[in-house]
């Protein structure tokens, strides 16, 4: 059959893209072997799903205002039957919505023939006039390290038969602290090995530091500057590999498609993901710009929207927040103090407000973390926000609209807030600096 667009990949990027071409009334397929991708399947959704179980069971564990529950306790097994409830239903919701759009939908694993214009899945060839490809990325695992039933990654820790005793988590980056959350809650004794000088290395380091004092007194023990050892390995029965993403089959894809590449062996791309083969489109992880699904998302729409010949705005990817699931919640937008003080010296300003010092934060039974903007000296323009604590990823929200938006800190400050709330901490950083 032929089609306007084929979508190599069925994660958040190319079923948005999928959603948006076929509204734009194109014939559309969506080739995927896992509906959902990483983020659905093995990610975002699994792994928010047990967190909300284990911070569930820690706050009840320790708050002290009243609440009496004789007998709490976490179940292994039943948090899986969850966990795949909750990805059956996203799955068949996302199908649905897909099917509701006009799309197709072609299960399977596809091959893209040799000029891109044509991917062949099972027995049959499909044409196209244009092609976006959205495969995603996979757990790295690391040199001379197999897999095998002590050494797992992010897919198979989701389902481990049992809740192990001694976990060793090799990376202390995001998904290497969310598993230490999760795993530190169910009773695991964890150990972090992390290469870099603090946990999350890319994050603020005061806040990579706060998160490993927080860490330390839930007793997970963290390692940094530090290379997992066969030692480490063999005093623990799990040895969790998070030590990044790789897209193996670029290399491949780079190549038989003649796509460019920048210094860093990305694939190049327009601002609308376009390659410098025009009928080409790479988004997503693949795409390698932000390893998000919130950004594949948006890139989705990007590419399908310029396919339609619109002319989208770009992401200012120096304005997207990260956001990081761990005990406790971590989030950031901008620039870090130390990537500030690189580019303006002491030309910078740092406000910072503890929860501690939150009403909000009180009542709830929280103590732990703060919130924290980096602005320039001259303009006061905001460059970074970061915050560390209870609900910052969704306090985040508010923080990317001031980076994006280029606000200073009077401007920041001048926005009334709700009392009492989280959200206050950050306005309390802000007020720091006025
Ligand atoms: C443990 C973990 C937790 C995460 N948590 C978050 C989070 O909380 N928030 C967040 O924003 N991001 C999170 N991420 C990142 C997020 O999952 C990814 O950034 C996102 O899924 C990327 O989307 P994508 O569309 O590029 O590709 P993917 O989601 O990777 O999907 C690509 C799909 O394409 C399929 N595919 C590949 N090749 C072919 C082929 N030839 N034929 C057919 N199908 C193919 C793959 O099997 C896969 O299903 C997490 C990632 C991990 C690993």
């Amino acid at each position: 059959m032929h089609f306007d667009v084929i979508i190599l990949g069925g994660g958040p990027g190319g079923a948005k893209a999928a959603q948006v071409l076929a509204k734009g009334g194109k014939k559309v397929a969506l080739v995927s072997d896992n509906l959902g991708g990483e983020c659905l399947n093995y990610g975002c959704i699994p792994t928010k799903t047990y967190l909300s179980a284990t911070e569930l069971f820690e706050k009840i564990k320790e708050f002290q205002g009243g609440l009496k529950i004789s007998e709490a306790y976490l179940d292994w097994e039943s948090m899986k039957q969850y966990k795949n409830k909750i990805v059956e239903k996203l799955k068949k919701k996302l199908e649905w919505s897909l099917t509701q759009s006009g799309a197709t939908l072609i299960n399977g694993h596809g091959e893209i023939g040799e000029n891109g214009k044509s991917v062949t899945v099972g027995q049959e060839t499909h044409t196209t006039d244009t092609l976006i490809l959205a495969t995603g990325s996979r757990a790295r695992l690391l040199p001379n390290i197999e897999k095998s039933e002590k050494v797992v990654t992010n897919y198979e820790i989701l389902d481990l038969p049992t809740v192990p005793q001694k976990l060793l988590v090799v990376g202390g980056g995001a998904i290497g602290v969310e598993f230490a959350s999760i795993f530190a809650a169910l009773g695991s004794s964890i150990t972090i090995v992390e290469m870099g000088a603090h946990l999350l290395p890319l994050e603020d380091k005061e806040v990579g530091e706060e998160l490993r004092r927080v860490f330390e007194r839930k007793k997970i023990t963290v390692l940094t500057e530090t290379k997992a050892s066969d030692e480490h390995f063999a005093t623990n029965d799990i040895a969790l590999i998070a030590v990044g993403r790789s897209t193996a089959h670029s290399d491949t894809l780079i190549k038989q498609l003649n796509l460019t590449t920048n210094e860093h062996g990305k694939i190049t791309t327009t601002d609308f993901l376009q390659t410098n083969q025009q009928h080409i489109y790479v988004i997503g992880d693949l795409a390698g710009k932000a390893l998000l699904a919130y950004t594949a998302e948006r890139e989705g729409e990007i590419a399908a929207q310029h396919i339609l010949g619109k002319t989208p705005k770009p992401i200012n990817y120096g304005a997207v927040a990260n956001t990081i699931f761990c005990s406790p919640e971590i989030s950031s937008v901008g620039m870090s103090e130390e990537a500030a003080k690189a580019k303006f010296g002491e030309n910078i300003l740092v406000g910072k407000s503890p929860y501690s010092a939150n009403s909000k934060a009180l009542i709830l039974g929280v103590r732990d973390g703060f919130a924290k903007i980096v602005a320039n000296k001259n303009t006061r323009v905001i460059l970074g926000i970061h915050i560390i604590g209870e609900k910052a990823t969704e306090l985040i929200a508010e923080a990317s609209l001031a980076v994006a938006n280029n606000l200073t800190i009077d401007e920041y400050n001048e926005n009334l807030h709700s009392h009492p709330i989280l959200g206050e901490v950050v306005k309390d950083a802000c007020s720091q600096l006025i």
